[in-house]
């Protein structure tokens, strides 16, 4: 049977933020055309094997003639298009093509910049992006006050899908911003209880092992594959090489056996293990993950 894989490519560096809690390489270097090229040739390959392809940047939708050209010349994967995006370029003519070509679309919201969830929620109605659309709320050990008033903002408008992201590795968490984490989730998952709010992300962040990213097939701006998108980080920028696929053009997914899996996973384990220890708190996070996945599902 042929691999299965989540595949993440990188459109471009470039973002019109600066979230105090990103570690995301930023520049402004594109994709340019032979990366295109390249990704597209990837795709059509491995289509039969790829679960999902998401767009990310840096924030993708600034290179968004990219992205519209992807999805034109690869139709084999439409529907199965993700894009993760802080929502700020989104208008009709954009959620048009999601709508017509993506499974799921990420919206990011923060603290630090002003969200106008009644904007994007009113795009997404629109375009009968709703039940796709899931908003990546980023709780910052700083401000967890703000992502309630966020959360709250959120279910006021209706049943979205919430995935909750306490900021990992960047910051630190002091003790009464865990606890204060506690009670937030708490609120959270009252408000799912209500169906007032969908939590889709425990599923996805409770129980792993390596919390930083996902275990996916990561095509950097000159679309060489790595393993894990840990490498699109300055903190995984030293694992490029342990994490490096080759050239996304000539990777067929079905080479990347179960031995080799095993042997990459263990190198996102270290990386993430290294980083758990000088962040302290990380642990108190994921126990709470995992406390408020039991409690939901209960
Ligand atoms: S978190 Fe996303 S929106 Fe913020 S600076 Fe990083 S890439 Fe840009």
């Amino acid at each position: 049977m042929a691999a299965t894989f989540r595949a993440t490519f990188m459109v471009t560096e470039a973002c019109n933020y600066r979230c105090t809690y990103c570690d995301v390489r930023k520049s402004l270097t594109a994709a340019g055309p032979k990366a295109l090229a390249d990704a597209a040739e990837f795709a059509r390959k491995n289509a039969a094997g790829l679960l999902s392809f998401k767009f990310f940047g840096g924030e993708p939708t600034l290179a968004w003639d990219t992205v519209e050209k992807f999805v034109r010349d690869v139709p084999e994967l439409s529907g199965r298009y993700a894009i993760v995006t802080n929502g700020t370029t989104l208008d009709g003519a954009k959620c048009a093509v999601l709508a017509r070509h993506f499974g799921e679309l990420r919206v990011s919201v923060d603290t630090e910049h002003e969200f106008d969830a009644e904007r994007i929620s009113a795009l997404m109605l629109a375009h009968g992006l709703g039940e796709r659309a899931t908003y990546n709320l980023v709780v910052d050990p700083q401000d967890v006050a703000g992502a309630g008033k966020r959360l709250a903002g959120l279910a006021a408008l209706g049943a979205q899908n919430v995935n909750i992201l306490p900021v990992y590795f960047t910051k630190k968490w002091p003790a009464e911003s865990l606890k204060a984490f506690a009670e937030f989730l708490k609120t959270a998952c009252a408000l799912a209880k209500a169906g007032r709010v969908r939590l889709v992300g425990f599923q996805e962040n409770a129980g792993r092992d390596a919390s930083l990213f996902n275990r996916s097939v990561f095509l950097d701006v000159t679309a060489r594959a790595h393993y894990s998108d840990l490498v699109s980080t300055e903190l995984g920028a030293s694992w490029k090489k342990e994490l490096d696929l080759g050239p996304a053009a000539r990777l067929a997914l079905a080479d990347l056996d179960g031995a080799r899996i095993a042997g990459l996973d263990g190198v996102v384990r270290a990386a993430t293990a290294r980083l758990e220890a000088t962040c302290p708190g990380q642990k108190g996070l994921h126990r709470m993950m995992d406390y408020g996945s039991t409690y939901l599902n209960a």
